[in-house]
């Protein structure tokens, strides 16, 4: 059981199933007598590991073999580059729903046409936006799934025949999804699979290859794919704590997993609409039931409301910068029972 109601942005929690079989690795992994942290990747163990880790992806999403699974170094962040290096030949559409999206489409504009197709910023990013044109000429479209920092989160992807990559770092296996809707989806780990380090990257094998330019090795999936995820030395811990989250998952099914957030989602809904002390941020048909972004109506009881929090063992709640107030993130691994501990807090400070 978890003592502390976490609900960090990211590093965040995770099931505690993962990190106990991830304690037992770091000192006897998979009986070989040394530590997760002292054996070769190319051992028979690790590669074992890998290829599970891989496999279990496909297996969650029900992937043919048209798909394939990379675990990669450098977070979601350098995706935002990779992602052009190895799609952008003429013009990228994207859209701007956030500071990650923006990050993204910033990389992007190094390698190629970059178009803003849609954009939230002009209402500080507190929705979706919807019904914009796709040109038909794009290279691929890019968009966030769920944006992390300003707590909105698309309900229903756009419909397409451009090729569609999504980041879905912050609410990856957190809903039954058709994954094959997109020819690309990366995840940084560290919000809902595991430990940072590891980026989980899901790619159709055919739009390889398309573009003409240099693709340094480390850039170039199909580097990694021809080396079945082991161009170079993989992150192995955290690959293998993020195989524990994945099995975890399988074993209650994405189904009642996206049960379980939905309900911890409407009850912290429901009380910051129904509390008069709070409000949300975010338009109500675009929240994200990962992270949900709240405000105090008086500013001048913040920290009596984080002491509060402070209080019911309730971390991680204080808001992003450029949002101010508070985000509670609902990763799978978060307990009903915490979100009603911050109701709980909530009630009780009204
Ligand atoms: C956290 C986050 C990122 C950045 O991930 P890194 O692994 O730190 O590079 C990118 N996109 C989204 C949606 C995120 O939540």
């Amino acid at each position: 059981m978890h003592k502390v109601h976490n609900f960090s942005a990211g590093p965040a929690i995770l099931p505690q199933q993962a990190i106990d079989a991830g304690v037992e690795a770091l000192k006897n992994f998979a009986d070989t007598g040394l530590s997760i942290l002292e054996v070769s990747h190319r051992s028979k163990e690790f590669v074992a590991v890998m290829e599970e880790a891989r496999a279990t992806v496909k297996k969650l999403w029900n992937l043919s073999d048209d798909y394939e699974v990379l675990y990669l170094q450098g977070g979601a962040s350098t995706q935002f580059l990779t992602v052009a290096y190895n799609l952008l030949n003429t013009r990228a559409s994207y859209v701007d729903t956030g500071t990650w999206s923006s990050k993204a489409l910033k990389e992007a504009k190094r390698l190629g046409q970059v178009e803003v197709i849609a954009s939230s910023k002009d209402r500080n990013y507190c929705y979706i936006p919807k019904g914009f044109e796709i040109p038909e000429d794009s290279d691929y479209l890019h968009i966030t799934s769920n944006n992390t920092i300003f707590g909105s989160q698309y309900h229903a992807f756009p419909d397409t025949n451009v090729s569609m990559v999504c980041d879905m770092s912050s609410d990856i296996f957190s809903r039954d999804i058709d994954a094959t809707k997109f020819d690309l989806i990366y995840a940084g780990a560290q919000k809902n699979l595991g430990p940072a380090g590891a980026t989980l990257v899901v790619i159709k094998k055919e739009i390889l290859g398309k573009v003409s330019r240099e693709i340094p090795s480390m850039l170039d999936y199909n580097v990694h794919l021809s080396k079945d995820s082991m161009f170079n030395t993989p992150p192995a811990f955290p690959v293998y704590v993020v195989l524990q989250t994945l099995k975890w998952i399988d074993q209650q099914g994405i189904e009642s997993i996206e049960k379980r957030n939905l309900e911890k989602a409407e009850l912290l809904y429901k009380e910051i609409d129904n509390n008069e002390l709070f409000k949300g941020t975010v338009d109500k048909e675009d929240r994200s039931f990962m992270n949900a972004t709240f405000l105090l109506n008086d500013e001048s009881l913040t920290d009596d409301f984080m002491n509060a929090c402070k209080e019911a063992n309730i971390s991680g709640i204080k808001g992003h910068r450029s949002v101010g107030g508070f985000r509670a993130s609902m990763y799978n691994a978060l307990d009903l029972d915490s979100v009603k501990a911050l109701v709980n807090v909530m009630q009780t400070f009204k």
